[in-house]
């Protein structure tokens, strides 16, 4: 129920922190991974190969849509079909509110939100005419529930991850596709290392987790390859949480 075995996931952000170890995780069940990033991906191809699957990287600035008709054609290419799609690429800038600038806004919202969309659309489109459904995992945030401080356009964006999870799995589920989404508490990546090298915020984040304990990367694994798998056929428009309990306080 759980196996991945001979399907294709494409992933964003496959270089590092938690799109690496969705990487990891997904090929451990089986799939063969499309790495898309802006530079190389030596660290995850390694990893994946160890799982014994293969792995194909995508050089790409997902800034823009641009990319997007030359990744998914380069994944069916290699592997003949896509299966999953993980929305994982996502910037953070942080900036006091009243100073926030529209370039900061723009860059945020662009990876975050448009490509998401776009990339997904794409997807969908290539899943469609394959007739057998597809996958598609989106990366939210505890700031797709909460307004956080200092990041009003990664708020936004994430908030927006959820509704377009949402409306996107209301129209495609007639087509077998599941759009859902993963909503990460605080982990240990690039992404909160500001937050992590700040003492008293990195306490303060600390003390609210029931876990007692910040995320591991591997900490989301389980959850992508269940979303990824048939166990979660019925599943459409939810977003998971995996966050050491962070919003049950
Ligand atoms: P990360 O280590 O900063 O990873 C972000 C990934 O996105 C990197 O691979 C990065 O590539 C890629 N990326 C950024 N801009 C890109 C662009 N223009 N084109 C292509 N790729 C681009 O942080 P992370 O924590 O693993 O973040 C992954 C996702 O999880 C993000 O959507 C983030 O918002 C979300 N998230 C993280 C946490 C957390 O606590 N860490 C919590 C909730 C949600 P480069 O290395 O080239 O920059």
């Amino acid at each position: 129920m759980f196996s991945l075995k001979g399907k294709t996931a494409i992933i964003t952000g496959a270089n590092t922190g938690l799109g690496q170890a969705m990487c990891v995780a997904l090929s451990k069940a089986g799939a063969n991974i499309v790495g898309v990033a802006r530079r190389e991906m030596d660290d995850t191809e390694k990893l994946v190969k160890q799982n014994g699957t293969e792995f194909y990287p995508v050089i790409a600035d997902l800034g823009t849509t641009e990319p997007i008709e030359r990744i998914i054609k380069d994944a069916v290419n290699r592997f003949g079909r896509i299966d999953i799609l993980v929305n994982n690429a996502g910037i953070i800038r942080r900036e006091d509110a009243i100073d926030y600038s529209e370039n900061d806004w723009d860059d945020v919202v662009n990876i975050n939100l448009k490509t998401l969309y776009f990339l997904s659309q794409a997807a969908a489109k290539q899943f469609v005419k394959q007739k057998s459904g597809g996958k598609i995992i989106n990366i939210a945030s505890m700031l797709s529930y909460q307004g956080g401080i200092r990041v009003p356009a990664y708020t936004a964006s994430k908030h927006a991850v959820m509704g377009a999870t949402k409306a996107m799995a209301n129209e495609w589920a007639k087509y077998n596709i599941n759009v859902n989404a993963i909503a990460p508490g605080y982990m240990a990546t690039n992404n909160t290392e500001q937050l992590r090298n700040d003492t008293k915020r990195y306490n303060e984040i600390l003390e609210r987790i029931p876990a007692g304990r910040w995320g591991e990367p591997s900490d989301i694994g389980g959850t992508v390859v269940f979303l990824a798998s048939s166990a979660a056929d019925y599943i459409h428009g939810f977003t998971i949480a995996v966050d050491g309990g962070w919003l049950s306080r």
